[in-house]
């Protein structure tokens, strides 16, 4: 049973997640897309 549910990995509501997470609260999040993130990406340029 979860204390916390999150909905979105986005940058803001994945920091919430680790917030909850450092604070001791059991969460859930759920992410829809393949990665974290959200509209914040980061990547490896190629020359
Ligand atoms: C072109 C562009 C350039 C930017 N440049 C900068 C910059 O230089 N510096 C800066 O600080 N900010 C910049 N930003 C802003 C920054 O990207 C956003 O402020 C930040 O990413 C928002 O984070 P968020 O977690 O609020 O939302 P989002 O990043 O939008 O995350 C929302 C998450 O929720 C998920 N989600 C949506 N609906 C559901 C659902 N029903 N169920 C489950 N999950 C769901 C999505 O998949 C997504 O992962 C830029 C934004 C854009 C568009």
């Amino acid at each position: 049973m979860f204390e916390a549910v999150v909905v979105g990995a986005g940058m803001a509501r994945f920091v919430a997640t680790h917030r909850l997470l450092e604070a001791g609260v059991q969460v859930q999040c759920f992410e829809p897309r393949a990665r974290i993130g959200g509209r914040a990406h980061a990547g490896t340029l190629r020359a």
